[in-house]
């Protein structure tokens, strides 16, 4: 029988993506056996991580500022926007250095399947950018899912009564394939080979 502390935090680690409750628990174990070490540090990270991290209310990016360190580098071009799903999407296409464009993260995708609808999507502020004028492209960088795709069709009707061109990563992307898992050189490729939606 676990004491109630150690399941309380088994059951909010078991929450993160990708770890299930009996690792949770193993995870759980392994940092009371380390609470000098580890768990200090883990302890120090997760409340480094709520004092200093903000969302960009710009591009919905995580950092220390808002506006974001990208949407505030005057090296940027502002007249291209690439929109990710996720945080972790931008992050691996900035790391592949390709894009010198800002970004802008939805927070999900479409899924009839998990009730996302477009209002749960950062998708306003999206449109708001567009409609504010100064941006030229707009890059659909949705992961070759079927949600995503579906997410970047939505995308691209809402953007055609805007004077922009819209594109999209080039599927040398595999199907099924997140972004977050693409090594650079694939992810560099699908960028620059980015076409016109429709
Ligand atoms: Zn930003």
């Amino acid at each position: 029988m676990a004491s109630q502390e150690i399941e309380r935090l088994a059951q909010a680690l078991a929450r993160l993506p990708g770890l299930g409750p009996r690792s949770a628990r193993r995870a759980v174990l392994w940092l009371v056996k380390r609470r000098e070490t580890s768990l200090v540090q883990l302890l120090d990270a997760l409340a480094d991580v709520r004092e200093r991290l903000v969302e960009c209310t710009t591009c919905g990016n995580v950092d220390t500022s808002d506006p974001c360190a990208i949407c505030s580098d005057p090296r940027r071009d502002a007249k291209a926007i690439c929109v990710v799903e996720d945080v972790a999407d931008l992050w691996a296409l900035d790391r592949a250095k390709l894009f010198t464009g800002t970004y802008h993260v939805l927070g999900g995708k479409l899924s009839a399947l998990d009730g996302v609808r477009p209002e749960d999507l950062n998708i306003a502020r999206l449109l708001a950018r567009v409609e504010a004028g100064g941006v030229d492209e707009v890059v659909l960088a949705m992961n070759a899912t079927l949600e995503g795709q579906t997410t970047a069709h939505y995308l691209a009707e809402r953007l055609e009564e805007f004077p922009v061109r819209i594109t999209q990563l080039a599927h040398g992307l595999p199907v099924g394939g997140e972004l977050d898992y693409l090594d650079e050189g694939t992810l560099a490729q699908a960028l620059r080979a980015r076409r016109p939606v429709g």
